[in-house]
């Protein structure tokens, strides 16, 4: 049974995440890897938490609200997002240190995921899509092969996302501290 709104997953869930170097997953661990990534680990998509609130960070908290067509509340609802996380079973959540870098990572891996045989593979990112220099919100796309939604943009709570995997997260406390990043492949 899928329980995405669970904060703490269950024991099956948690086990079931790991580094797998068994192909295809082999492949796609080792690019992530080699793209920049910190970890990347296979995980069963019920470990993936999702909640109403996140969507008020972006609606109430960031200057990017609206502006790009891979941010609220052009991205996916949380209802949305809700419901397509029930069509996978497997993703893999990408950990490293740059938004920038996660973004461009996340596509090229649903690029991989894809040439692999993951024919639903969809990438989520972090942070406003930063393409081009203005977002025409009232067109659609022009890079719509390489642009996508973060994972917060769609109501994925990804601090409690990276925890139910005991990947390290923290708020920022002075401007020196690490910044953790985390992006999202969707698989199958
Ligand atoms: S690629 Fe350009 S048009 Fe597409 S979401 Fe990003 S900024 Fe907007």
């Amino acid at each position: 049974m899928h329980t995405h709104n669970s904060a703490i997953p269950n024991i099956q869930s948690v086990v079931a995440s790991h580094q797998d170097f068994n192909e295809p997953y082999g492949s796609l661990t080792k690019k992530a890897l080699e793209l920049g990534c910190e970890q990347a680990i296979v995980i069963h998509t019920n470990t993936i938490t999702t909640a109403r609130w996140v969507q008020l960070k972006c609606k109430y908290g960031c200057d990017e609200y609206g502006k790009k067509l891979t941010c609220p509340p052009h991205a996916p609802s949380y209802e949305e997002m809700k419901d397509i996380l029930k069509e996978y079973n497997k993703a893999m959540l990408l950990h490293g240190h740059l938004s920038w870098q996660m973004r461009y990572i996340v596509s090229e891996m649903e690029k991989m995921a894809f040439s692999v045989g993951f024919y639903k593979a969809f990438g989520l990112g972090a942070g406003p899509c930063k393409l081009c220099e203005n977002c025409e919100t009232t067109s659609p796309c022009i890079h719509a092969t390489e642009a996508r939604p973060s994972m917060e943009a769609c109501g994925i709570d990804v601090y409690q996302t990276a925890r139910n995997h005991s990947l390290k997260i923290e708020t920022l406390k002075t401007k020196d501290d690490e910044v953790n990043i985390f992006g999202l492949v969707l698989l199958e």
